[in-house]
């Protein structure tokens, strides 16, 4: 890929493989059966551009997406996304005519809610499709067992609504073989079998996100929700029936300055990296700013000519810099920051462990300003340039 190519040829970019997005799709699709799938689509797609992977996802075949708030949902519709989009979460009281105008589907998950939601409806003449939320020990938002049914019989008898689904949220599933998680399910499916599939077989039930998905095949049920696992991570531990998931993000840049350093000089602010010899040291254009974490300094590597080398000094909001002792590397060259490059690969996973953090919030702290490459069985284009 030259520069040319690149938005305002900005020489550093996140690279998105949308062949293997599907795979990821297809993957999951295999994996959960019968069981439609709800793709979570928040936080920009986890930092994979909301739009273009809401339009593959499509493609793909999702039943619906999922994101957190009316305005990721108002985006999808005002980009011509069609098929059902669930906000998750509890609903905010002046949000709800704009939910009802894009025509979203969202969570209920308290009588007082319904009440509120019914008036609008009635107001502007318009039914909505909601999922009950009930908590079965997330302790976040749903209303609990205890009053779940009662909130259902309230729902079905308030004409304004059309029931589409029931769910609950897995909380210790990341862990693969969890009491807790086994009694979430175990309580959820009581309740889906007693007293929703005996009223209405046809409403959709759902607990699984990517941890159910992955490690308690008993929670998959009529709808999986996966976020992670659709692009290319394991909550936790790997699971060898998955074994075609595989990450489609990788940042990427070019070297854009090289220079000599004798030894014993500071590098960057504070100078907190001493040269111990006479080093090359180049500088590359992706900094904080950019979402790539300021924790990695003099701990995170990069990848040039298939080889790690070390980011030295802290890194800064727009660069960082590489030292490649006396080795060669010239301005212009390819330089891979997370993904791969010839035999050697950055794993979003160490980059997420070197920050004491976990890959969601690494993927989610890419904000817009690298533009986004998609890549598709050799075709390229950009976020902002296509359809
Ligand atoms: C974000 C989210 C998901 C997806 O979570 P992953 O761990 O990324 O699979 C599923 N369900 C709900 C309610 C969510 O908020």
């Amino acid at each position: 890929m030259t520069s040319t190519h690149l938005p305002f040829g900005h020489p550093a970019w996140i690279e998105i493989d949308l062949k293997q997005f599907k795979k990821n799709i297809k993957a999951i699709q295999n994996h959960v059966g019968h069981a439609k799938i709800c793709l979570a689509i928040k936080a920009n797609a986890y930092g994979h551009g909301l739009i273009p992977i809401a339009r593959e996802a499509v493609k793909a075949g999702v039943h619906c997406l999922a994101v957190a708030s009316l305005q990721e949902g108002a985006l999808l519709r005002e980009a011509g996304i069609k098929i059902p989009v669930l906000v998750f979460g509890a609903i905010h009281d002046e949000q709800i005519s704009g939910l009802l105008n894009y025509d979203l589907e969202f969570s209920i998950s308290s009588r007082l809610k319904a009440e509120l939601v019914k008036k609008k409806c009635e107001a502007l003449q318009k039914k909505c499709r909601v999922h009950l939320e009930i908590d079965t020990g997330m302790q976040r938002t749903g209303v609990r067992l205890s009053s779940a049914l009662d909130l259902l019989n309230d729902l079905v008898q308030m004409k304004c609504f059309d029931i589409a689904g029931v769910y609950s949220h897995l909380a210790t599933a990341d862990n693969p073989d969890n009491e807790f998680a086994h009694h979430q399910i175990k309580s959820f499916q009581k309740f889906i079998r007693e007293e929703v599939k005996s009223k209405d077989k046809n409403i959709i039930c759902h607990i699984a996100n990517s941890s159910g998905i992955s490690y308690y095949p008993e929670s998959h049920m009529d709808m999986v929700r996966p976020g992670i696992l659709a692009y290319g991570y394991f909550p936790t531990q790997h699971n060898e029936k998955l074994k075609d998931i595989a990450p489609i993000f990788s940042v990427k840049a070019k070297i854009v300055y090289f220079k000599v350093v004798s030894k014993g000089q500071g590098i960057g602010y504070s100078h907190t990296y001493k040269t111990q010899e006479d080093s090359r040291i180049l500088t590359i254009p992706v900094g904080y700013g950019d979402g790539y974490r300021r924790g990695l300094s003099n701990k995170g590597e990069v990848l040039i000519r298939g080889k790690r080398y070390p980011i030295v000094g802290n890194i800064c909001m727009d660069q960082l810099m590489v030292n490649i002792g006396q080795d060669e590397a010239y301005v212009g060259e390819e330089v891979t920051l997370i993904g791969k490059q010839e035999h050697e690969e950055i794993k979003l996973t160490e980059v997420a462990k070197l920050c004491d953090t976990i890959t969601y919030e690494i993927l989610c702290g890419f904000n817009n300003r690298l533009p986004r490459m998609y890549i598709d069985d050799g075709q390229v284009f950009f976020e902002d340039k296509r359809h």
